[in-house]
């Protein structure tokens, strides 16, 4: 078997799969043939956790799950207006507050404020709070029983996500891509070869010149970018490396079709007139291919010439159109969501006979919470005291 294209340690039987695209980018091509277990373990923990964590953000945002079905990574304490939320990789989010504050007052009294998004979980934050106030668990539920509280319901505010790439980490990472998707085309002695040292030298060490000269950031669309869509997705990844005439070969790196990373492996000498391309639908993971230099041609000249524009409108415009579906999904989980909880506050179950007086109850009130929630407003509604008792004042510590 042929040896390490990094460290020119044996491969065998027992070398550990490595992801040409990310796992986390959703890349489900694996190979054994060009990396060995030892490099593929040092890169994971490495520079793959940098291009990794650049793709956090879109991955969140269009909930796209990894090669092998992991959900998208979750976003901790995000601003959205004056709040502060986790938002979860599924699409849903989590206030980050704290559940409750304990505060003596001058007269001897205690104040307890609790923020709690049922009172299932108010009831499950008793023991906490006895042990934070020492307040007995008997007197803290009498308390309860006899509180007013209300519901709140609003919408956070605007959330203002960065998107942000590159960085020496990332580029080794993507550089790495490019060597091992070339190493299944023109075999591993070649890319071991002195033409590609200052590339591998590159990917293991992270030396400056080459990420000065021979690395490049690209926001041009590829001419037949649409065609890629076509079959690929608004935000594909493609790894495509060819070589001209000369055997110059470039490796280039499409990041959610956002962005470029370019790269000249080789300034001469690799075999000449070249190429192999993975591509793969990070929306639809399981909708990728490594024959995509057949089907899709993109010019040795245009890969060579790199353009960066800080301009990120057609980007910006490729995320929104994305995310189109997922927000009306969202918005329709949002509907059935209040319609759910406003038939559960009138105690109805799903068959159950609806009188008149009822249902216009009912329906006053849905209209009232969607309206608040299309206009970002909160919706309040008082929790009716019979419910607070039979909640908090049924049970104490000892039993009934
Ligand atoms: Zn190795």
């Amino acid at each position: 078997m042929a040896d390490c294209i990094f460290c020119s340690g044996a491969l065998d039987r027992h070398t550990k799969p490595e992801h040409v695209l990310l796992n986390a980018m959703g890349g489900r091509k694996t190979t054994t043939r060009v990396i060995c277990s030892s490099c593929n373990n040092q890169f994971g923990n490495g520079i793959d956790k940098a291009l990794a964590a650049q793709a956090e953000i879109i991955r969140n945002v269009l909930q796209m799950e990894s090669g092998t079905g992991n959900p998208a990574p979750m976003l901790r304490k995000v601003k959205a207006g004056t709040d502060v939320v986790n938002l979860r990789g599924g699409g849903t989010l989590d206030l980050v507050s704290k559940p409750f504050s304990f505060a003596e007052l001058p007269d001897g009294r205690a104040s307890i404020q609790i923020n709690a998004g049922s009172l299932e979980q108010i009831e499950r934050l008793i023991p906490s709070i006895v042990a934070a106030s020492g307040i007995p668990e008997a007197e803290i539920r009498s308390q309860l029983s006899a509180a007013s509280a209300r519901r709140v319901e609003r919408r956070p505010g605007a959330i203002h996500i960065r998107l942000a790439f590159g960085g020496q980490d990332a580029i080794r990472s993507a550089a790495k891509a490019c060597l091992v998707l070339w190493a299944l085309r023109v075999e591993n002695d070649e890319v071991r070869g002195p033409m590609y040292e200052a590339a591998r030298d590159c990917v293991t060490t992270g030396r400056d010149n080459f990420h000065k000269n021979r690395t490049a950031l690209d926001t041009r669309l590829p001419g037949i970018a649409d065609q890629i869509t076509q079959h690929y997705g608004p935000i594909f990844n493609l790894i495509y490396v060819r070589s001209n005439a000369a055997g110059r070969v470039i490796g280039h790196f499409t990041f959610y079709n956002l962005l470029g990373f370019q790269f000249v492996l080789a300034e001469s000498g690799g075999t000449p007139e070249q190429a192999i391309a993975l591509v793969s639908n990070p929306l639809s993971p399981t909708t990728w291919s490594v024959e995509a230099a057949d089907l899709f041609d993109i010019p040795f000249d245009w890969l060579d010439r790199p353009e960066f524009d800080q301009d990120f409108v057609v980007q910006r415009q490729r995320i929104s159109e994305a995310y189109r579906p997922l927000g009306a999904r969202a918005r329709r989980k949002e509907r059935d969501r209040i319609i759910d909880a406003v038939c559960d506050d009138c105690g109805l179950g799903e068959s159950d006979p609806v009188s008149d007086s009822v249902r216009i109850q009912i329906f006053s009130e849905i209209i009232a919470r969607c309206a608040a929630h299309a206009l970002s407003l909160p919706f309040e509604k008082p929790i009716k005291a019979e419910q607070m008792r039979a909640t908090f004042g049924g049970r104490s510590p000892d039993g009934e």
